[in-house]
């Protein structure tokens, strides 16, 4: 933060930061996994591209934010990490409302890794509810940059929690499925995977699934996704950064299949961490020689 790195309880930003004040900001969640980044370079892309639909600049390129995550975790020690890095609108030094006068922030920080699922959800399965919550329309609010207007998201889940679900999903205008806070949805239907096409993020867990069937020749198409698609589906995952390919065994009141994880949501989540392992995905950190 400001150039310098700093105990995690340290970072702060004014109150006056319009990240803070209008969610006016962007931000990108990449994973460190056994002491390596995984798809760096594509987050470092959806990052920058948002930068550019929003009208912000950082001063430093690609390749300086990439040493500046690197040191970010290596000082933290952490093998198994969520990194994030945000770039918000920052202050205007003369407290005008005029965006262009703002000087823009960047942030970035390193936590423990964390997930979407739990170790018990992941092995059994989450329970996901339907709610008829609208995600913000991406004729508002760009919904391939990466965004904090969550408050459709939060609202979901405490919808969800009310009729005892893990987690929610939420709708668009024409009432199919669009995404759950955090993550992207996948419906398996006679060996055909299928994901919703507008109105979402595209993660890059996303495109790792679209990459992952497109090697097992399994056909993966993005596109209109009704509830009831969804709930007739043979099985049904997530996915996330935070996470990775996460099983769903119950929409609504309903289990999905059997109610227990798919055998192709279990293969593609075994290639997944697979390709943590392969160079072309993964950037090691150097970790100083004490950790
Ligand atoms: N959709 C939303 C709204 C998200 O916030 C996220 C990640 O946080 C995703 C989807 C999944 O994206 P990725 O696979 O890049 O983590």
């Amino acid at each position: 933060m400001d150039g310098q790195y700093l105990p995690i309880s340290e970072a702060k930003i004014s109150v006056l930061d319009y990240g803070f004040l209008h969610s006016d900001a962007t931000y990108d969640v990449v994973h460190v996994w056994e002491g390596a980044f995984f798809r760096l370079d594509d987050h470092l892309d959806r990052f920058f591209a948002g930068l550019d639909k929003l009208h912000m600049s950082i001063p430093y390129d690609k390749k300086q934010v990439t040493d500046i995550l690197r040191n970010c975790v290596a000082l933290s020690g952490l093998k198994n990490a969520y990194v994030e890095f945000i770039c918000t609108r920052g202050t205007s030094p003369t407290f005008s409302r005029d965006p262009r006068d703002a000087v823009n922030r960047f942030i970035a920080f390193a936590i423990p890794f964390g997930s979407v699922a739990n170790p018990e959800q992941l092995k059994h399965g989450l329970h996901a509810a339907i709610t008829p919550l609208q995600r913000i329309p991406p004729q508002s609010v760009d919904p391939t940059v990466k965004n904090y207007h969550w408050l459709d998201l939060v609202k979901g889940l405490y919808a969800a929690f009310e009729v005892g679900a893990d987690t929610a999903m939420l709708v668009d205008a024409e009432g199919n499925v669009s995404e759950g806070p955090g993550f992207n949805i996948f419906a398996v239907t006679d060996g055909k995977v299928l994901t919703p096409k507008y109105g979402v993020l595209r993660g890059i867990t996303r495109q790792t699934i679209f990459d992952i069937c497109h090697t097992l020749g399994i056909a993966c198409l993005a596109g209109d996704l009704s509830p009831a698609k969804l709930k007739q589906a043979d099985e049904v995952f997530v996915t996330s950064t935070a996470g990775g390919v996460m099983p769903v065994t119950k929409i609504d009141a309903e289990p999905m299949g059997r109610g227990l994880p798919g055998p192709l949501t279990g293969q593609i989540t075994e290639r997944y961490w697979g390709m943590h392992r392969d160079d072309k995905y993964r950037l090691l950190v150097e970790y100083p020689a004490t950790t």
